[in-house]
């Protein structure tokens, strides 16, 4: 029984990592540069300089390591080019591969109060640099029900609360008007916990340095059903690329929960004909819940 629980978790790791890589490689990412040691002169700086010309497709994604040194970066007596602004978070630090794993701290974690003081101040991605708040996780700390959104819009961010804005209020009817259930009796959290600027899309290297917290809290939390809102949610826990209106409606398992795809809340606010679809679903869920 040990050898077959090890096995499942090596097997796990492995498709963890193949997905991690193909995440990465999909945004252009081919190569890892090599972790700064205070030695080399400061990890968070460099290394989030690196992230963001890589993620503008300014320099080779090639290991710093086979560079030749540069005399303006490696000096510390070197002056700054007057044109190039300080970063305004220097202490952000860049994902690497090992942030994956960051998981050991997580595995002594017990409540979601103890996971919401592990991820504190949180700087392991960019979305530090322009959220007002982490947006953690609200609801019953047991709930049978967990709904997974995508990350933070503004309203979020002010607030620190998953789905308070108009495709919160959208969401809310659907539990209290829809389900007959009150938004407390269920969890509601996302895939990243700090908000995109300018609402975009979270990219692969954040969903990365994030989604370690949402696994723990739903290994926590324990629910009997998830319902993945949008595409983001729905391909991140499902380690997929298959659009959302292919998975949305089907029953799929995840660590073995039964999951729910279905369309996004503020989806449905730019296209209210689409909410029958959704209905669909949540009638889907509350006939697995004995509530239809
Ligand atoms: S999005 Fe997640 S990983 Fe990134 S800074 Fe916020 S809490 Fe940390």
């Amino acid at each position: 029984m040990e050898a077959d629980s090890t096995r499942e978790l090596l097997l796990q790791i492995t498709e963890s990592v193949r997905w991690y890589m193909e995440s990465l490689q999909e945004g252009g990412v081919t190569g890892f540069p090599r972790a700064a040691t205070p030695s080399q002169g400061g990890t968070g700086e460099r290394g989030n300089g690196e992230t963001e010309k890589l993620r503008r497709g300014e320099m080779s994604a090639t290991p710093r390591v086979s560079e030749s040194p540069s005399p303006q970066v490696s000096s510390p007596s070197a002056p700054r080019p007057q044109s190039v602004p300080p970063p305004t978070v220097s202490s952000v630090v860049a994902p690497q591969a090992g942030d994956l794993f960051l998981a050991p701290t997580l595995q002594t974690v017990k409540t979601l109060e103890e996971l919401r003081a592990e991820i504190g101040d949180c700087r392991r991605c960019k979305l530090c640099q322009g959220r007002t708040k982490i947006v953690f996780g609200v609801g019953n700390p047991r709930a049978e029900l967990v709904f997974v959104g995508e990350g933070p819009g503004r309203d979020e961010d002010l607030k620190g609360e998953p789905f308070v804005g108009r495709a919160g209020q959208l969401l809310t009817e659907i539990i209290t008007k829809g389900m007959k259930m009150r938004r407390e009796e269920i969890y509601i959290a996302n895939v990243v916990k700090c908000r995109p600027p300018e609402n975009r899309n979270p990219e692969p290297d954040e969903i990365a340095a994030c989604e370690p917290f949402l696994v723990k809290q739903l290994d926590l939390i324990k629910p009997r059903i998830i319902v993945a809102l949008g595409t983001f949610a729905a391909q991140t826990l499902l380690k997929t690329k298959t659009p959302i209106s292919r998975l949305r409606g089907v029953w799929h398992t995840y660590q073995g929960i039964k999951l729910m795809p279905t369309l996004h809340p503020a989806y449905l606010l730019r296209n209210p004909n689409d909410k029958r679809l959704v209905w669909q679903d949540i009638q889907a869920v509350l006939r697995e819940m004995g509530r239809l």
